[in-house]
């Protein structure tokens, strides 16, 4: 067996949605909605699936989503984008982010990591060999300290990972951190592997912006979205990579030993997403926001200190008010005793990880983050 995974525990997010399946407690742990995405969507979805063909699809994505992908580049980033060499449609973002990571770091590369960071990223570039290089972002600002990031980089460093906006920080990279990657990059001829999942979970008037799209960094990044999160379709695992051709190139040979294709019927429909018009996607991030805000001031009723999120589907707070110190323990005795789980954000480090936070999701339904506050309530 392979000692890169098999030392591995089972993913957080698995962990936590069984145990609050088993308990019966609301799940505010894993990152999922729990309405589905705009009707439209899925009804293109399943008219496709029934006119058919129900066939392999081509291995890059079918042209209608690519098409609709380089367009989206266009609309949101004002990037230049060509679908037929620069676009690829993989099986969730999940699948993306280790076909890149495989397809570009060769084993002595070093990677650039940014901690707390999305659980997948370690073991696929350790699996391709690469040497990772930590840097750690404290709460509650997570704010990135430029000379440790400048410490970070060498030559041997072959690209930096990023994710904007950040799981589990609800951080939204400003431009200075974006431009001074961007410099690091240049400087050290690396890449930026952009995990950019939630581009359309930004609130309060705020934009994301896509690391592609600064000067001198279109041939340098690869950039992963995903439809799960666009659109509140977590389960179809639509990913899709924008990068210029000779990246695409490398992570294309990764997929098609991965994955190969992705169903189309599914493509199809979002193809059909990617095209709604400005009025969802800012109804979609105007929703969201409104429900950090209702689930946030909740938690700060309840004594616990609620860290500001610009984006994605989380807040953090502190385990305080739970009397319990380790945030794991925490986690597991607040879905067995209050009903209601979270994630402690522990999981999000490789090692000697602070304990002392844990994160709610927020993606629910209004009547279901008050009822998890009045079980909290209940039960502190
Ligand atoms: N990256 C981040 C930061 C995430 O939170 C997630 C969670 N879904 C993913 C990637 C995976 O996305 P997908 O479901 O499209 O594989
Ligand atoms: N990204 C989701 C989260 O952070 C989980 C997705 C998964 O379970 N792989 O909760």
């Amino acid at each position: 067996t392979n000692p890169i995974f098999t030392g591995l525990p089972t993913t957080i997010f698995e962990v936590m949605s069984r145990l609050a399946v088993e308990t019966g407690a609301i799940n505010l742990g894993q990152g999922f909605p729990d309405v589905d995405g705009p009707e439209e969507i899925r009804r293109a979805a399943a008219d496709a699936l029934m006119a058919g063909p129900n066939q392999y699809p081509s291995m890059m994505g079918i042209p209608e989503l690519r098409r609709a992908v380089a367009e989206s580049n266009r609309r949101f980033h004002g990037l230049d984008v060509d679908w037929q060499s620069e676009v690829m449609v993989t099986s969730g973002a999940t699948e993306a982010i280790c076909d890149s990571i495989l397809g570009l770091v060769s084993p002595g590369d070093e990677v650039v990591l940014i901690e707390p960071l999305y659980d997948c990223y370690l073991p696929i570039v350790r699996q391709a060999g690469g040497i990772p290089k930590l840097v750690r972002i404290a709460p509650p600002t997570w704010t990135i300290d430029p000379d440790q990031l400048a410490a970070a980089f060498s030559d041997r460093t072959k690209a930096i990972v990023i994710n904007t906006p950040m799981n589990p920080a609800g951080k939204v990279f400003t431009e200075a951190e974006l431009q001074l990657i961007a410099d690091l990059c240049q400087k050290h001829d690396a890449y930026v592997i952009a995990d950019e999942v939630y581009e359309h979970l930004v609130y309060d008037g705020r934009r994301h912006l896509s690391p592609m799209a600064l000067p001198g960094m279109r041939e340098r990044v690869v950039r992963i979205g995903s439809a799960g999160k666009t659109f509140s379709l977590t389960a179809w695992k639509i990913g899709y990579v924008t990068a210029p051709p000779h990246l695409l190139a490398p992570i294309a040979k990764v997929h098609q030993f991965v994955t190969f294709t992705t169903p189309p019927d599914l493509q199809a429909a979002v193809a059909r997403g990617l095209r709604l018009g400005d009025d969802y996607y800012e109804g979609f991030a105007a929703g969201l926001a409104a429900k950090r805000d209702r689930l946030s001031a909740g938690l700060a009723d309840l004594g616990f200190e609620v860290l500001p999120s610009a984006g994605t589907y989380f807040v953090t707070t502190d385990v305080g008010p739970l009397g319990i110190a380790d945030d794991r323990e925490a986690c597991l005795t607040m879905t067995r005793e209050a009903g209601v789980a979270a994630v402690p954000v522990s999981a999000f480090y490789a090692s000697d990880p602070p304990t002392n936070y844990i994160r709610f999701c927020f993606c629910k339904r209004d009547e279901v983050l008050d009822e998890a506050l009045e079980r909290l309530g209940r039960w502190l």
